[in-house]
């Protein structure tokens, strides 16, 4: 067997693209006298609402707040039930239990592995006050059906879509619905601004939140420290500190303008994964839906572990031998350890996640890519499954 050249530099999972364009936009904020929420952060509000079709948008210090933010805007709290997907990144559930609501989890489909809205179906009780889809890997759930559901049981509908910048369902693109949608800017995901997000919806609601968002004060409270600004707040209800600084959102804007490149590049490394494996008999890319827009945050595939020797955590110990930064999304969350103990769940009580995860890889992928990197990796991974064939 001939033997692989390998990269003699790492190539990593997710490099941010910044340029010249980002650091000449944070060194004007700092030079601005202006430093926390501002003038930047309305501004990354307003074109970032522009961009995905939202009414309202509100920047906070991550999706994560976000997330916490629109249950506790819906009221949700000890004794409701919040129904979401097993296959996500853990803060989405870690939001419900803080909520002192119970995380009910469902599983997914197979193929897509996005939330199975016949499993959220089934998880409905006289409890259930709200669902967090997730637009995983950067494709659209099947929001139709969920809807429905949603709208026929008066639950309240929050989207997790931190990896979802663009994403189109059908037509219409996700953020532009008048629920919560939740996006995330942290240092790995489409457009960041280190760590940074955005919830957006109708404008009732992102006020609510907004005040929430700020210790709960009564007016923008950043407005207290202009010119005729007034000293005096209210507080009705105890909030957070979730707010975005001016700093962040410079580096946001500048990374939006960028979105549509960034999107075309990601859009085309992907292509050349899904060439290259397309025909593999063991190197399976994740299932794409007809009529949705995918936004290429991550590459994910699925090993044919019965034709291989060895397993998925050694074909990944094998890619970092060889310099390559795979990674895994996600550890399911009824596997985590408060999950698992306070629920009881084994790993095969969501038989589709868990032998998802048991077989997934996620290449890299990063519009910092070049396209020689990303054949690189597709020649090391070619190259491993040859050795390791059955
Ligand atoms: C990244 C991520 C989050 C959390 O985003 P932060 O901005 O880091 O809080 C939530 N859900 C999913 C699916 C994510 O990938």
């Amino acid at each position: 067997m001939r033997e692989l050249e390998q990269s003699s530099e790492f190539i990593g999972f997710a490099p941010p693209l910044i340029e010249e364009v980002e650091v000449a936009a944070v060194g004007a904020a700092l030079r601005s006298g202006w430093l926390s929420t501002g003038p930047r952060v309305k501004e990354f509000e307003e074109k970032f609402s522009e961009t995905v079709g939202a009414t309202a948008a509100l920047a906070l210090n991550s999706c994560t707040a976000g997330l916490h933010l629109a249950l506790k805007a819906h009221g949700v709290g000890p004794g409701d039930e919040v129904i979401t997907s097993t296959m996500t990144f853990c803060a989405t559930a870690n939001v419900i239990e803080h909520t002192g609501a119970r995380t009910v989890l469902a599983d997914v489909v197979p193929g897509t592995l996005l939330i199975d809205p016949l499993d959220v179906a089934r998880k409905l009780t006289p409890k259930t006050k709200a669902i967090i889809p997730v637009h995983y890997a950067g494709q659209a759930c099947e929001m139709a059906s969920l809807e429905d559901l949603a709208t026929s049981e008066s639950i309240d509908l929050i989207e997790d879509a931190a990896h979802c910048l663009p994403t189109l369902d059908g037509t219409q693109m996700v953020g532009s619905k008048s629920h919560f949608t939740a996006f995330s800017f942290y240092a790995t995901k489409n457009i960041t601004t280190g760590e940074g997000g955005m919830l957006t919806g109708a404008k009732d609601l992102v006020d609510r939140a907004r005040v929430l968002s700020l210790h709960g004060m009564s007016r923008d409270a950043w407005k207290r420290f202009q010119k005729g600004g007034s000293w005096k707040y209210d507080v009705a209800e105890p909030g957070y500190k979730y707010n975005m600084t001016d700093i962040q959102a410079a580096l946001g804007l500048a990374q939006l303008s960028k979105l549509e490149s960034m999107y075309l590049k990601r859009k085309q490394l992907a292509g050349l994964y899904k060439a290259a494996f397309c025909d593999s008999d063991v190197v399976r890319p994740l299932a794409e839906r007809p009529n949705a827009t995918h936004s290429w945050h991550l590459f994910v595939v699925e090993l044919n572990l019965e034709a291989l020797t060895i397993s998925r955590d050694e074909m990944l110990a094998e890619l970092s031998q060889k310099n390559i930064g795979a990674s895994v999304h996600y550890i399911p969350v009824h596997m985590l350890s408060y999950y698992a103990q306070k629920y009881g769940y084994r790993p095969n009580h969501f038989p589709f996640a868990f032998q998802a995860f048991e077989r997934m890889i996620s290449l890299p992928l990063s519009p910092a890519h070049k396209e020689t990197e990303i054949e690189k990796v597709i020649e090391t991974l070619q190259f491993l499954v040859k050795k390791f064939r059955k």
